[in-house]
């Protein structure tokens, strides 16, 4: 008899949005074929999952397979779906999943480019784009996970610029000066000596938006379904991108033009290869090495763009270069990318770094498990107060103020009541209670007691917001829309904190992108863009649509003056 009842088995297990089908076809002896056929993971980006870890399995004829960094649950979900079909097939789940794996002894590759790209995201793929549109036809393109796109394919994707050719189709008026403008009032809102942003970088960056922006749609092949404000910020200025035949939209439907364009002109995209450490000759940089999945790469590279993102997910950096947001890179929404590693092989090659590093801010976050918690991220219909019980910010704020607004105090609570329009919010809470986390008491006296906070000063800050509810009137300028009194017991209270989605910070570049030295030279060849060099433009607050605009337009930057100078 053999090992399988010989068949087609088809299997289902739950994954990050939905469930992951799988179809697993057993000969009396192997596992012939393992096909996802249906799923609702995020679509585009974690498509080299679905033949990678298939084909490991089938390959390996193990489940003892390791999951795709940046696709866990997805590479786990589908390692699960198979483990059901081999049960049911009458397989040795158990010799399978204990099955040695396959031997880690590496070849070793040898690789020539004219352009070695570090980085997937937005800023790697538009440097290989405009490489490729000026006349670099050797372009490598490396990235570490096994998914495409970093935080740019987790971004809303929208990119800001103040005058386009859209934007005046569309009857939009705009201009430089509203957005520098906004840009100014938001940088002021918080490190008043702060040494960035330099202005005229930033008035630059504006000129430059407006032509990647262009370019994108008419070379790269990029579209816009709509341009629109986002909340605090009015003018409509956000390109938004389509959606794509297959329904992703923003940030993913981004990555898939660019890569798109990649794949129609033949530039070469490799996953799961992370560039390691730079390589030197005579104190030339003339490539890199990187670890790939089936192989140890040498790669000899005329130019190299570390295009590798910020480092909200390295804590030990975090700890060095912004001790303030220590314990944000767990939370943190980046890309598990987000390591810092070409700020790390710039240092190490004699860059010097930006001052005054911070975090891009995203709101703020609870570490309660529950979706319903994701409602608190910016909801501006809350009261918040620190550990001696006070108020100390306008709950209203764009969400990159409120973040700075936390890592200044000691602890945050967010206060809330069993009114209404709560009672999700309470529903959820009753399920997580008791926690360290949240805290319910029957008057607010008790619940500071619970908080550990002072119960008078939160009764008198209580008390003070219900009476401007009331009137709609807010100490701290809160619009009456968004004030609602705080009244009807049992009252909780939720323990929150910054919520980062990325780092400003990174190497010192020139324009054309060019990784600067101490005493202001550059270095040959080598090229920081995107989050690895973007804190020229700011402070401590991102403008929305800005980030990605920048990592494009950089990247765009980079890649014409490297392909121009070959
Ligand atoms: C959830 C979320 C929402 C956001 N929303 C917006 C928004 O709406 N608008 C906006 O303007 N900005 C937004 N941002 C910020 C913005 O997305 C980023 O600042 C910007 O996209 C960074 O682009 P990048 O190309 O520099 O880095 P990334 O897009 O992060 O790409 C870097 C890539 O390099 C890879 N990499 C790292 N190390 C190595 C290595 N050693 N070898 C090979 N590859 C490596 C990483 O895995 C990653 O894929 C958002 C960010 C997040 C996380």
């Amino acid at each position: 008899m053999g090992q399988y009842k010989s068949g087609i088995y088809e299997t289902s297990v739950k994954g990050n949005h939905g469930p992951i089908n799988v179809r697993t076809t057993f000969s009396d002896e192997a596992i012939l074929e393992v096909q996802v056929f249906d799923h609702g993971e995020t679509a585009g980006l974690t498509a080299p999952v679905f033949q990678r870890i298939p084909q490991a399995i089938v390959a390996q004829q193990s489940l003892n397979i390791d999951a795709i960094s940046g696709a866990t649950v997805t590479s786990e979900g589908i390692i699960a779906a198979v483990t059901l079909a081999v049960e049911e097939a009458g397989g040795d789940v158990e010799a399978l999943k204990n099955k040695d794996q396959a031997s880690n002894d590496k070849l070793e590759e040898c690789l020539s480019t004219d352009i070695l790209v570090v980085g997937s995201g937005g800023a790697g793929l538009a440097a290989a784009i405009s490489a490729y549109e000026h006349g670099a036809k050797n372009i490598l393109v490396l990235e570490k996970l096994g998914t495409i796109g970093g935080s740019t394919g987790l971004s809303g994707g929208g990119i800001a610029a103040p005058g386009t050719k859209f934007q005046r189709e569309a009857g939009i008026e705009d201009t430089k000066v509203s957005w520098m403008s906004l840009w100014k009032e938001r940088q002021a809102s918080s490190n008043p000596e702060g040494l960035y942003p330099n202005y005229e970088v930033v008035d630059k960056f504006m000129d430059e938006a407006i032509i990647t922006t262009e370019w994108l749609h008419d070379y790269a092949g990029h579209a816009y379904r709509q341009i629109y404000g986002f909340g605090v910020d009015p003018v409509r200025r956000l390109h938004d991108p389509i959606e794509q035949k297959d329904g992703a939209t923003l940030g993913q439907s981004l990555i898939q033009n660019l890569v798109k364009f990649l794949e129609d002109h033949h530039i070469e995209l490799r996953t799961e290869t992370a560039v390691k450490e730079l390589i030197w000759e005579d104190g030339q940089l003339v490539g890199a090495l990187a670890e790939g999945p089936e192989a140890a790469l040498t790669i000899r590279a005329k130019k190299v763009i570390l295009a590798s993102g910020g480092f909200a997910k390295n804590e030990e950096m975090l700890q060095q270069y912004v001790p303030q947001a220590a314990g944000t890179s767990f939370t943190s929404m980046a890309t598990p990318g987000a390591t810092g590693d070409g700020i790390l092989m710039a240092l190490d090659a004699g860059a010097t770094l930006y001052e005054e590093p911070w975090i891009i801010g995203l709101g703020i976050t609870s570490y309660l498990q529950h979706p319903v918690m994701q409602s608190l991220m910016m909801d501006w219909s809350k009261v918040y107060v620190n550990q001696i019980g006070e108020r100390f910010m306008n709950e209203q704020s764009h969400y990159a103020i409120a973040a700075n607004q936390l890592l200044d105090q000691d602890a945050t609570w967010l206060l809330l009541d069993s009114a209404e329009q709560n009672q999700a919010l309470v529903e959820a809470l009753e399920t997580l209670l008791p926690s360290d986390q949240a805290v319910k008491a029957e008057t607010i006296e008790a619940l500071a007691e619970a908080m550990n906070v002072p119960p008078i000063t939160l009764s008198q800050t209580m008390q003070q917001y219900n009476e401007g509810a009331e009137a709609g009137q807010d100490a701290f300028g809160k619009d009456a829309e968004f004030l609602a009194p705080v009244r009807q017991s049992p009252f909780y209270a939720i323990k929150m904190y910054p919520l980062t989605m990325g780092t400003f910070g990174g190497v010192k570049t020139d324009e054309a992108m060019r990784v600067l030295k101490a005493d202001g030279s550059s270095i040959e060849n080598l090229y920081a863009v995107g989050e690895t060099a973007n804190k020229v433009l700011y402070n401590q607050v991102y403008m929305s649509g800005s980030a990605v605009q920048f990592a494009l337009t950089s990247g765009r930057l980079s890649g014409e003056h490297a392909a121009k100078h070959l």
